[in-house]
C-alpha cells in the first residue's frame, strides 16, 4: 500500500477535506503523537472501517508535557511510522510543526473541568488543559465525522466526550478498545524506554486489573479489600512505585466504596523510572 499524503499546514489540510466533504464523503480523524503501534493502528482500522478518508495527525504536544517530563525524549520515528500507516491504507498524515499548531501570540486554552480533577489530572498540574486544547484544534482544523480515541487513556477520553458536549463540537467521538501485547501489557509508546527485565516486571498491572476482575467475579463487593489485593500484586515489581490504583465510577471517575455496577479500575505505576496507565471496566 503507498504511504498517506504527507500535509504540514492546516491550510492545506481544509483545502484537501473540503475537496472530499463536497463529495459527500465520510471523514475519520485519528489524533496520535506517533511511535505508532498496534494500538494506534486499531484506531486507523476502525475508521477505514467506518468512514471514506482517514486523517491520521502525529504531534508531540508539548503543552500536555510537565516540566520533568519525557517531551524531550519522546520516541520520533517518522519513516517507520508513515510505512505502518501506509500498511493501514490511511490516506492522509497531518504532521504539522509546533509553529503552525500554536502560531505568535497563542493565548487562548481549553479547562475541563469535573473529570479533569482526579487521577491524572491530580498528579499532573496542566496535562488536561493542554490535551483538551490540542484535541480540540484538531478537531476544528479537520472538521471530521468522527474522531477516534483509546479506552488506554480512559480518562482522558472522558475528558474529551465532556469538552465536545459541552462546546457543542459536531465530531462524533468513539472510544475504542484497549490493545495488549499477547501477555496483557498495554501497547504505548513509552513501552519502548523499558528494558527487558522492567518489561518483565511491568505485567504485574494487567495481573492486578485482571485479579480485579476476578474478585469481582467471585462476589468481592469491598473496594478497599480489591484495592489492597491489587496494590499487593503490583508491590510484586520490586521497584514498582504507585502514584494512584484506584477504583472509579465510569463516568464522574470519582471513588467508589462499593462495586455495585460498572465501576472502572485504573492505574498508574512507575517502573524503571516508565509511567505506565492502563484501566479496566469491571462489571460489578
Ligand atoms: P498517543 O499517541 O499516546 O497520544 O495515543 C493516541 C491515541 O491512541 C489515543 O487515543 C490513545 O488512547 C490511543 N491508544 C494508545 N495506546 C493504545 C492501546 N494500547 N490500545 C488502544 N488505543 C490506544
Amino acid at each position: 500500500m503507498p504511504r498517506p499524503t504527507v500535509i504540514t499546514t492546516v491550510a492545506a489540510l481544509r483545502e484537501a477535506l473540503a475537496a472530499l466533504r463536497r463529495e459527500g464523503k465520510r471523514i475519520g480523524l485519528v489524533p496520535t503523537m506517533g511511535a505508532l503501534h498496534e494500538g494506534h493502528l486499531s484506531l486507523v482500522r476502525r475508521s477505514k472501517d467506518e468512514c471514506d478518508c482517514t486523517v491520521v495527525t502525529i504531534y508531540v504536544n508539548p503543552s500536555q508535557f510537565g516540566p520533568n517530563e519525557d517531551l524531550d525524549q519522546y520516541p520520533r520515528p517518522l519513516e517507520a511510522d508513515l510505512d505502518a500507516l501506509g500498511e493501514c491504507g490511511a490516506e492522509m498524515a497531518f504532521i504539522p510543526s509546533g509553529e503552525e499548531v500554536y502560531g505568535p501570540g497563542h493565548a487562548t486554552w481549553v479547562e475541563v473541568g469535573s473529570v479533569t480533577k482526579s487521577l491524572e489530572g491530580e498528579l499532573r498540574p496542566g496535562h488536561f488543559r493542554g490535551v483538551a486544547t490540542i484535541v480540540l484544534k484538531l478537531l476544528n482544523m479537520a472538521q471530521a465525522d468522527v474522531a477516534y480515541f483509546g479506552q488506554k487513556d480512559y480518562q482522558q477520553a472522558e475528558v474529551i466526550r465532556r469538552m465536545v458536549a459541552d462546546l457543542n463540537v459536531p465530531t462524533e467521538i468513539c472510544v475504542c478498545p484497549i490493545v495488549r501485547e499477547p501477555d496483557g501489557l498495554a501497547m504505548s509508546s513509552r513501552n519502548a524506554y523499558l528494558s527487558p527485565e522492567a518489561r518483565e516486571r511491568s505485567l504485574v498491572l494487567y495481573r492486578s486489573l485482571e485479579l480485579a476482575g476476578q474478585l469481582v467475579d467471585q462476589g468481592q463487593r469491598d473496594a478497599h479489600e480489591i484495592l489492597r489485593q491489587m496494590r499487593q500484586v503490583i508491590g510484586q515489581a520490586r521497584d514498582a512505585r504507585i502514584d494512584y490504583v484506584a477504583l472509579v465510577d465510569p463516568e464522574t471517575l470519582e471513588p467508589i466504596e462499593r462495586v455495585t455496577g460498572r465501576t472502572l479500575a485504573v492505574l498508574a505505576v512507575k517502573i524503571e523510572d516508565t509511567r505506565l496507565i492502563d484501566n479496566k471496566i469491571l462489571e460489578g
